[in-house]
């Protein structure tokens, strides 16, 4: 095993020192042309990783955007005469637009029906590079001028492949401060579910359009590295089966991973030169067999090794960063005044085909104050949750916040009114470190865009961020397992984990489902000081639980629902004498 923190450092020096490896004596051309067509293969599977591995979104069309890439600047080139460097800048001029076109439609759509869009969008360019007559239809463009450096012409293989395995660097660069920023944490915290992105601000939608265009881009440069290597462009490379060929390679080599793309370029380019040597000569005639095989390679890691063959060869941990205890703490909302209205909620309804999950229910909480949400399973608790945090619409009612009508907002919006949330179910990313998803909560209290991320200019405010993450583990008292893979927490500390990452957007209101479910009792007495603390420092809390011991102590009022309909509304005390309490719900948990 590779130790993990070499793997943290594995981009610079050994890529540095692969760089004069076609100046060893003796290398045969041939390995440096095939090490070229490894490294063009890694900056599109690289993409992939961020597209595919984290984003979750497949396509089947990426060697068609180096296609975009590629004819930008065989076009400029050879026709315009305009210099080669400057066709990768019109290349990604050109690849952004197209990505931020096609990816406006596809990745609205989800699952299969996202692979089949990029199917049909690639399809119909790869039809246009073949009948365009500026391109040169099926024979395409020859004689593309080659790269040069002060009039020197980077002719020979060995001069590529410098500047291919640069653009490998900073690709790989790129791409890991890409992940380690605010815009990576939002396109990381989609595998989480959208609806626990959503529900601390980040626009999801964007986020997965981001991840395109980044992917797009990657391709783009790797077709611009592709025209002035080759010197010549033709549709071929760019159609469905070397698209098949890039994503093959994120697969296997580990999906989620930057140095797996790495790994997979590599097999999968040097498996498939080899194969076109020793099939035909076992089956005699010319044919695609290596289609076959790699069908088949591709249903064997995925059987064997789903996560690709990286996390088998390196420790894969979640990775680690200093936390800088000075950096300046974000600012605070200003607390509305206790006592206050802060959450009004009327004739609320939602029903579901026939089941009427939410009846008409109406209550209120002001400003300092803990209401507890109780009722048996299936209650209507959870969806009344998600009625008022914009996960899901009511079909009836109003939900007025701090006096402002909130109902139908989406999640995002109600996360910038200042109301956060947990979820009965967790939803945290599982790839993510538990500080790294506690620092989600904070998207909102952040504006670094992409670029500034990529570029490494959002240092400071990252800072600040993963400070305040940190800040509110300490909080919760789980400042020890921040750099431990979320979920390698028990699930009761998962929810206090959720708890810290509600607390990072610095809500008004918090809303708890069931945290106290999977706690010890010395967890759940902590929980319930924490919660004290927090009212007293003027955070209002909305509870769902069904610990009636834990919440009696703790809350200032109830609110009971049985078969979505509210029940009683009241001090815990009174409510709890309450026949028609005692016998919905006490009856049903006896
Ligand atoms: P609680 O949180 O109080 O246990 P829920 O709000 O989760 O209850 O569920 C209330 C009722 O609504 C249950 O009968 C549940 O099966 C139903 N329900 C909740 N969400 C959905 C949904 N998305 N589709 C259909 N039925 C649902
Ligand atoms: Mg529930």
């Amino acid at each position: 095993m590779i130790p993990s923190r070499f793997v943290s450092l594995w981009p610079l020096p050994a890529l540095l020192a692969a760089l004069l490896v076609p100046w060893l004596p003796g290398m045969p051309a041939f390995w440096v042309t095939l090490a070229n067509y490894t490294g063009i293969s890694a900056i599109v599977a690289i993409g992939l990783v961020v597209l595919t591995g984290i984003g979750g979104m497949t396509s089947f069309g990426q060697a068609t955007i180096l296609g975009l890439g590629a004819y930008t600047t065989a076009v400029l080139s050879k026709y315009y005469d305009v210099s080669p460097w400057l066709g990768l800048p019109a290349g990604l001029v050109v690849t952004a637009a197209g990505a931020a076109l096609l990816g406006a439609i596809t990745v609205r759509l989800s699952g299969h029906y996202l692979a089949l869009g990029t199917i049909a969008w690639s399809v119909g360019l790869y039809y246009t590079f073949a009948n365009l007559d500026l391109l040169g239809r099926n024979d395409g463009i020859p004689g593309i001028p080659p790269l040069s450096i002060l009039d020197v012409k980077l002719l020979d293989g060995r001069a590529s492949f410098s500047v291919i395995w640069i653009g490998v660097i900073l690709a790989a660069l790129a791409t890991n401060n890409l992940l380690d920023s605010r815009a990576g944490r939002a396109i990381r915290a989609l595998r989480g579910g959208s609806v626990a992105a959503a529900s601390f601000g980040v626009d999801t939608p964007r986020a997965r359009l981001l991840a395109f265009v980044y992917a797009a881009l990657l391709a783009g440069s790797a077709g611009w590295l592709y025209a002035h290597m080759q010197r010549s462009v033709n549709p071929t490379p760019f159609g469905f089966y070397p698209s098949i060929q890039y994503l093959l390679m994120t697969v296997i080599g580990g999906a989620a991973h930057v140095p797996g793309a790495l790994l997979g370029a590599i097999l999968v380019t040097t498996v498939n030169d080899r194969l076109q040597d020793i099939l035909p000569r076992l089956f005699g005639a010319r044919g695609n067999y290596e289609t076959i095989v790699f069908g088949m390679l591709l249903i064997a890691v995925l059987q064997w090794a789903p996560n690709g063959l990286w996390p088998l060869i390196a420790r894969v941990r979640p990775r680690r960063r200093p936390i800088r205890p000075d950096a300046a703490r974000l600012p605070l909302r200003t607390m509305p005044p206790a006592g206050s209205a802060l959450l009004e909620v009327s004739g609320l309804r939602r029903s579901f085909g026939g089941l009427v999950a939410v009846n008409d229910v109406d209550f209120g909480l002001a400003a300092g104050e803990i209401v507890g949400l109780i009722g048996p399973n299936g209650a209507g608790k959870s969806t009344t949750f998600n009625l008022v945090t914009g996960v899901d619409t009511p079909n009836a009612g109003r939900v007025r916040f701090q006096g402002r009508d909130i109902t139908g907002l989406p999640a995002r919006g109600i996360a910038e009114a200042g109301i956060a949330r947990t979820f009965q179910h967790v939803k945290l990313v599982p790839t993510m470190s538990v500080i790294e998803n506690v620092a989600i909560g904070a998207h909102l209290r952040g504006h670094a865009s992409a670029i500034a991320g990529l570029l490494r200019l959002d240092r400071a405010e990252d800072a600040r961020l993963y400070a305040e993450a940190a800040r509110q583990l300490v909080r919760v008292g789980l400042a020890e397992a921040a750099d431990r893979p979320a979920t390698a927490l028990p699930l009761g500390q998962q929810r206090i984990v959720e708890i810290a990452r509600a607390l990072c957007l610095d809500p008004v209101l918090l809303l708890l489902d069931e945290p106290a479910a999977g706690l010890r009792h010395h967890e759940k007495a902590e929980l319930a000081a924490l919660l004290r603390r927090l009212r007293a420092e003027g955070v209002s809390i909305l509870l769902v639980e069904h610990d009636m011991e834990f919440v009696m102590g703790l809350v200032d009022r109830l609110v009971v629902m049985d078969f979505g309909t509210k029940l009683a509304e009241g001090p815990a005390e009174q409510v709890r004498q309450d026949p028609r309490v005692i016998e919905a719900y006490l009856g049903s948990v006896a």
